[in-house]
């Protein structure tokens, strides 16, 4: 299970929710990260993909992610796009999942590149994020 963290404000910019996706999202809203695994290849997908992006088979079944990583890349972000702009400045990075995923997400913290972290769950009132801080 991730952390989760209340944040008072509505998402500046909600993902759009597919019959698809819907699932990743519900499960994140309860602290579970999920995606898709290739029941043929096993590899993993992010974001949840509804067919294997790396050997094409039809088939995939989700799995839980451990939410453990380490941050790849990281910046900050002062001139913000208009959805973001009364969140700026803010901190985005890139993590790489100990499951070989590779995803781009909020950083909660200013963090040497290769530092160990962790995804928590940001529960806005509209429905939840995911973002990086440090472990422990
Ligand atoms: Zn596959």
């Amino acid at each position: 299970m991730l952390e989760i963290i209340d944040i008072a404000t509505p998402r500046a910019y909600p993902p759009r929710v597919s019959a698809f996706t819907r699932r990743f999202w519900s499960s994140l809203a309860e602290g579970r990260l999920e995606t898709t695994r290739c029941t043929a290849c096993q590899r993993f997908s992010f974001p949840p993909k509804q067919l294997c992006p790396h050997c094409w088979h039809r088939e995939v079944a989700w799995a839980p992610l451990s939410g453990n990583g380490r941050l790849y890349a990281a910046t900050a972000i002062h001139a913000a796009p208009l959805a973001f702009r009364a969140v700026a400045p803010y901190r985005v990075g890139i993590v790489d999942l100990d499951e070989g995923i590779r995803l781009a997400c909020a950083l909660l913290e200013n963090l040497p590149l290769d530092s160990p972290v962790r995804l928590v769950v940001l529960r806005h009132p509209d429905g939840p994020l995911f973002a990086a801080r440090s472990v422990g």
